[in-house]
């Protein structure tokens, strides 16, 4: 049994933190290759190291003193050393790091710093062999992760190393200078190296005990869900349940590996377990609900819309020319509604219209704006009958109007525009229907 366990910024935010981690892999021999974040927020107004780190960069990029803030990031480590009582000088690498901040060696070299001298510790504390992420994964000129390349130098560097720490967050172009994965991109390694060595299990250690059935924010005392579809997942984190990063999915869905979440602060609670698919059965009807403000529509009519050939297409390259992505496009006979994100479509809204204008010359086009969309997301909704019906009931009970809806025909969620300023009350809504108030919950 092989697995592969990353800890996230909080989980190695001090030494008190370094030694519950150290506890956790300890504890089970199978945990074999750890993938560690940088130092995150002690406390609530603290700052990450990797904040810290761009803060460098900025500094000497403007030919400002460097020495202050590179001074706060050593204060941080030097902190978790003593802390260990870790006989480890970092003399060396802060000299080196400082030399490289002043000869431009980059903003991605910058940050990058915060994983490699986090796994560098770790290793130490726990007696394992550091293996620099430069040395094992690629990217290209353009920055593009080179998935391939290296799946193949992973795989081959692992074979030789029984216990590993393998720092999150970059890897290296192949002039060897850094490139980095977007921000939380240490969840992307961690699944990176679980594919690289057939891993049993994918752990992803944090400070939250699982995927919530809903927003802690909106639904106090939601609960944890137990085990989640990958497909569920990411419906659920489109509409803005965060986690994970959302590209730390595929490589390990692209070997079947299961991902556990799990809360270094809580090692006794089970997490959530993220799979390919699963017999179990949800506890509820729904898996999760989720939502998210900020969208707007575009509705265009027209007469005989639906016998003109091409109208869609034409009307959906206005936005592609544009670059604009396209959220939802649920369609009538005449009419036809494009949900897009309101913050990039605002910037290109009157190039959208005019040329929607001159495409397709609509009867009437109009646009709204301040749209939320939620989503009622579950494997258990197939086959089952009434499950839409329930949930523009629980809607229209709190007098709440429903701009959209969309289901896909996968039948694993159904999504619904409401005006924003319901947003709150119509998670509510669903949630006391599919839950609280569930008339049949499911056991597992
Ligand atoms: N340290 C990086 C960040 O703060 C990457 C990570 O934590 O995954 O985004």
């Amino acid at each position: 049994m092989i697995t592969v366990a990353k800890f996230g910024g909080s989980s190695l935010a001090s030494a008190e933190q370094f030694k519950k981690v150290a506890d956790i892999i300890h504890e089970d021999p199978s945990r074999r290759y750890i993938v560690p974040s940088a130092p995150g927020r002690r406390f609530d107004d603290d700052t990450k190291v990797t904040d810290l780190l761009y803060a460098c960069y900025n500094a000497a990029e403007a030919g400002q003193d460097v020495d202050g803030p590179l001074a706060l990031v050593r204060e941080r480590y030097e902190e978790i050393i003593s802390g260990l009582g870790l006989a480890v000088s970092l003399d060396e690498d802060f000299k080196t790091i400082r030399q490289n901040l002043l000869s431009h060696a980059g903003r991605s070299y910058a940050a990058s710093r915060g994983e490699y001298l986090n796994g560098k510790l770790l290793a130490a504390f726990l007696g394992f062999e550091f293996i620099d992420a430069a040395d094992v994964i690629r990217f290209n000129d353009a920055d593009e992760f080179e998935d391939d390349r290296t799946n193949l130098m992973l795989a081959k560097r692992l074979k030789d190393a029984d216990y590993a720490v393998i720092p999150g967050f970059y890897g290296s172009r192949d002039d060897g200078s850094i490139a980095t994965f977007s921000r939380g991109g240490s969840d992307i390694t961690g699944s990176i190296v679980a594919r690289a060595v057939t891993a049993d299990m994918y752990e992803n250690w944090t400070d939250v005990s699982g995927v919530l059935i809903a927003d802690p924010h909106i639904i106090k005392d939601t609960e944890v869900i137990d085990t989640i579809t990958y497909k569920e997942l990411r419906e659920l984190a489109y509409m803005g349940a965060s986690v994970l990063h959302e590209d730390a999915i595929f490589p390990v869905r692209s070997e079947g590996i299961p991902i556990n979440i799990r809360n270094t602060n809580h090692p006794q609670d089970k997490g959530t377990m993220i799979v390919e698919s699963t017999c179990k059965r949800a506890k509820y009807l729904v898996t999760g609900i989720a939502g998210k403000k900020g969208f707007a529509s575009i509705n265009i009519e027209k007469d005989r819309m639906n016998e003109e050939i091409g109208f869609c297409r034409k009307v959906l390259q206005v936005f592609e020319d544009n670059k604009l992505s396209m959220e939802h496009m649920p369609s009538g006979i005449d009419t036809m509604t494009v949900v897009v994100h309101q913050s990039e479509f605002q910037h290109r809204e009157q190039q959208v219209i005019s040329g929607i204008h001159r495409a397709v010359h609509p009867d009437v086009l109009e646009l709204e704006s301040g749209l939320a969309l939620l989503a009622i997301v579950g494997r258990g909704m197939q086959d089952t009958r009434g499950v839409a019906g329930r949930a523009f009931t629980a809607l229209a009970r709190k007098n709440i109007n429903i701009k959209m809806i969309d289901q896909g025909s996968s039948e694993l969620n159904i999504i619904i525009a409401v005006k924003e300023k319901y947003f709150e009350e119509a998670i509510k809504a669903l949630y006391e229907e599919f839950v609280t108030n569930c008339p049949h919950p499911r056991v597992d």
